[in-house]
């Protein structure tokens, strides 16, 4: 298995027990502190999280390709314009546009 994720409530790295269950201990602040040990398998599911860095990693390269183009096309208004509208017509990971 990979390295194992932070506490989803408190963000700070787990106490292992064995090499198959994490339980957080951040006794001051975390609500889940001192919970059950939950099996690594189920601790390092974060769905919501994964599918956010993945739009997050995606409006990022958009951005780039924005500053790129507006870098290479400040002069020209109209072909900026349009280039701008391409790149914002491609669907990012959530179904918005941007
Ligand atoms: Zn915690």
């Amino acid at each position: 298995m990979s390295e194992v994720k932070e506490c989803p409530w408190c963000g700070i790295e787990p106490r292992l027990f064995g090499k198959d269950k994490a339980q957080c201990i951040n006794e001051f602040n975390c609500p889940n502190a001192y919970g059950r040990p939950i099996p690594l398998d189920e601790w390092q599911v974060r769905p919501i999280e994964d599918a956010l860095r993945a739009e997050n990693e995606a409006l990022r390269r958009k951005i780039a390709q924005i500053h790129k183009i507006a870098k290479s096309s400040i002069y020209d208004e109209e072909g900026l314009l349009g280039d701008i509208e391409e790149i914002t017509k491609q669907d990012s990971p959530s179904g918005e546009r941007i």
